[in-house]
């Protein structure tokens, strides 16, 4: 029987406000771990240098609530590998394309000890136990990929930032999740007819399309009260969860 961990580090957009922060959820599998997203204000959460240990970063897209944590993270890497307590440079997965430097910016810092990636959307990339596949269902401004992630019998699909897509192949790729981490950035009741982001009921809808076990919805907007989201998503989906900072959930299969 294998075991993931996931821990919601930063569960709100556009902006952290008091103990939350910007998206990031960090997994762990033996010893390997995965950091999907790096917003602002999750690095507080990390423990330094043990988390950077076997650690692969995946930026799904290159908004700044998804990569404000990244200079922190390669000043941490920079600094424990000078200081001899990293020796193995942590892995970062980016998007093809860049955004208004972004990419440029991160891969020419020199206080860093990572390397660089391109998502390759057709590929399946195999990091230690993880068993990862990428999607860009093409609803967000920009590249953003949907991640799937495989550890033994174990099916996460985090979807990143996404408008309402409820094709065949979103459908398919977050088939039989035992956890499907959806953003939920609006309620209904905000009436914002957003063709960028999902409502907590359009992420309780692909739950439900696509046979997930468990929906976490996340990505809140930092002024709303969360329950509000989780009323609108039972409403459909029984099994929805609120992510939030620190609090671990655990897979086994
Ligand atoms: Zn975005
Ligand atoms: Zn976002």
């Amino acid at each position: 029987m294998k075991e993931i961990t996931v821990i919601p580090l930063g569960t709100i957009s556009p902006y952290p406000k008091g103990e939350k922060n910007n998206p990031g959820y960090l997994l762990k599998s033996g010893e390997e771990k995965l950091l999907l997203d790096c917003g602002n204000g999750i690095t507080r959460y990390l423990s330094f240098p043990e988390d950077l240990q076997n650690l692969t970063l995946i930026l799904t897209h290159l908004h700044k609530d998804h990569i404000g944590d990244v200079g922190a993270l390669q000043y941490a890497s920079y600094t424990h590998n000078n200081l001899g307590s990293l020796t193995k440079k942590v892995k970062m997965y980016l998007p093809k394309n860049d955004f208004n430097h972004s990419k440029q910016s991160m891969r020419e810092t020199q206080e860093s000890y990572m390397t660089y990636h391109d998502i390759e959307q057709k590929n399946k990339e195999q990091i230690g136990p993880f068993e990862l596949t990428f999607y860009n269902n093409n609803t967000h401004p920009i590249e953003t990929y949907m991640v799937g992630v495989k550890v033994g019998k174990s099916k996460i699909v985090y979807t990143s930032d996404m408008g309402p897509n409820a094709s065949e192949e979103v459908i398919d790729f977050c088939k039989d999740s035992d956890l499907l981490i959806a953003e939920s950035s609006y309620l209904k009741s905000h009436h914002a007819n957003s063709k960028v982001h999902l409502t907590a009921f359009d992420a309780a809808n692909l739950a439900r399309l696509s046979k997930s076990k468990t929906l976490l919805l996340t990505h809140f907007w930092p002024e709303e009260d969360p329950e509000k989201y989780l009323l609108e998503a039972q409403e459909i989906f029984q099994n929805s969860f609120l992510a939030k900072e620190k609090q671990k959930i655990w897979i086994r299969r």
